[in-house]
């Protein structure tokens, strides 16, 4: 897609970096599959990564974790079963 932020570049699929920050808590999550722009580096976080992205945080934030950096992981079959079911 074109980019929205510079509006000449063309995004590729790449990995972002994202850093959250919910109540008390950080969370930075590394390897996000993301659309990156090839000529102003703008990140555009996939819709679903976004989601787990933010499970993660919340999740972090009740363990009463206050800074912590992980690896994305995918789990793309994982989550087709997560989906349909209850
Ligand atoms: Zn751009």
């Amino acid at each position: 897609m074109k980019c929205v932020i510079c509006k000449h570049g063309e995004t590729a699929p790449g990995k972002a970096t994202v850093t959250l920050e919910r109540g008390g808590t950080t969370l930075v999550v590394k390897g996000v599959p993301a659309q990156v722009c090839s000529t102003c580096g703008e990140q555009y976080v996939d819709e679903g990564a976004a989601g787990r992205v933010l499970n993660m945080v919340r999740e972090a934030a009740a363990s009463g974790v206050q800074v912590e950096v992980r690896e994305y992981v995918a789990i793309e079959a994982e989550e087709a079963g997560v989906t349909s079911g209850k």
